[in-house]
């Protein structure tokens, strides 16, 4: 799960970490509240979605010469006008992809007078297993331009769980910005409090870019990009409130409700299956056989038919759907129950495409007859590599 850059400095700053004043604003007349708040002279009023490269993004209403998604106000009319040429307006930046995203928030925020601008970020390395620093005194731009093209100016260094955050680290990252003195201690401190802020949230990245050293030499994100462990979510109540689900893929959202692990893919097979490692094997086996597979599901463990008939909703409004694939391992849910569902779900959505059902486990006689008996025309199928076959030939006999 992401949040906004607003969500994310509130979050960082209750750590401790240093962040400028500012005020999220949801219309024009808010953000012009939100600067009286603020001390000026210097305003920056930032598009407030779950993508980057706002600075240098463009809105899709306006004129090309227009300014993007982060903007430098000096007074109270310039903070009126970029809020009114931002919100409700589509905002279109590296990350977005061409159709963009539509700005509904904005942050109204202390404009800092930059001296240098870092890069630093916490995730987890797969590799090592462990939360790594990535550290670079090339912030601002995009880091993944700076990795490809000057990788040696990208540092990181994991931190082990046993001992977790220690002074070390702290002077590393320091050293790696080439800082020194005073702000040298400001950057092991802000080091130190990032990492808490990252296990005290089970975030899975937090990216600061830029890290500011101001002109008065004090460090400052100026910008944070914060992610979470969704599995963690269920002992972060209070997280779970940052979540907007205007930002989230429609689809993937509705699955979410029903506890589905959905995510769309490209292809024409949609698939149902329980747990994901079956969801994995389901579709290579589809690419196997020449098709590719239009989503990943993973219906899970107790596949009743409430979600099952979800799952059938959700896969069938993707209108790339040509067939359903279902396979189901009956463990603990028995094949009976399993193919009830299915019968009930497949009349319930009027299925219009091929759906071949391979079911094993328990009860798996009972749970054929069943489907056998429907009167719906469900292809049966013995194995893996028979259901594939089939689903491939049936689309191909439609086609
Ligand atoms: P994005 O990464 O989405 O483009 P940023 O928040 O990083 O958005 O803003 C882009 C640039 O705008 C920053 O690199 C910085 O130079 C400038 N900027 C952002 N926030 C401030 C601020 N509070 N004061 C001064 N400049 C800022
Ligand atoms: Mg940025």
């Amino acid at each position: 799960m992401n949040i906004h850059e607003y969500q994310a400095k509130e979050l960082l700053a209750k750590f401790g970490v240093p962040v400028p004043a500012g005020f999220a604003a949801m219309s024009v007349e808010e953000a012009v509240e939100a600067s009286k708040k603020l001390p000026g002279p210097l305003y920056v009023v930032k598009a407030q979605i779950h993508a980057g490269g706002r600075g240098k993004g463009k809105f899709k209403e306006l004129p090309a010469e227009a300014k993007g998604g982060v903007r430098l106000a000096k007074t109270e009319d310039e903070v009126r006008h970029a809020a009114t040429e931002m919100l409700g307006n589509t905002l279109v930046t590296i990350q977005t992809g061409a159709a963009g995203k539509q700005v509904n928030r904005l942050y109204v925020t202390d404009g800092v007078d930059i001296a240098k601008e870092f890069y630093l970020a916490l995730l987890v390395d797969r590799a090592t297993g462990r939360v790594a620093f990535v550290v670079s005194t090339e912030g601002g731009m995009d880091i993944e331009t700076v990795a490809h093209d000057t990788p040696e100016k990208i540092h990181t260094f994991d931190v082990d769980p046993a001992t977790g955050f220690m002074p070390h680290h702290g002077r590393a990252v320091a050293k790696a910005l080439g800082l020194e003195g005073d702000l040298a201690k400001q950057a092991q401190s802000l080091a130190g409090k990032v990492y808490n802020a990252f296990l005290g949230t089970d975030a899975s990245q937090i990216e600061i870019n830029p890290l500011a050293v101001t002109e008065d030499n004090k460090l400052m994100v100026l910008d944070a990009k914060v992610g979470f462990d969704s599995n963690s979510m269920f002992r972060h109540k209070d997280l779970m409130e940052l979540r907007d689900e205007t930002e989230e893929d429609p689809m993937e959202l509705e699955a979410s409700k029903y506890d589905l692990a959905y995510i769309k893919l490209d292809g024409d097979i949609g698939c149902m299956v329980n747990g994901a490692g079956l969801a994995m094997a389901t579709m290579d086996i589809i690419k196997l056989n020449g098709m590719f597979p239009a989503n990943f599901l993973d219906v899970g463990g107790g596949a009743n038919k409430e979600k099952v008939t979800a799952a059938f909703k959700i896969i069938l409004s993707d209108p790339a759907v040509k067939g359903i694939l279902v396979n189901i391992f009956g463990g603990i849910m028995r094949c009976d129950i399993i193919a009830e569902g299915i019968v009930a779900a497949a009349k319930e959505v009027n299925l219009a495409v091929p759906l071949v059902v391979r079911l094993e486990g328990t009860n798996v006689q009972q749970g054929k007859d069943i489907l056998a008996n429907s009167g719906l025309a469900i292809v049966p199928a013995n194995d893996l590599g028979d259901a594939a076959q089939k689903i491939v030939a049936e689309v191909k006999k439609v086609a």
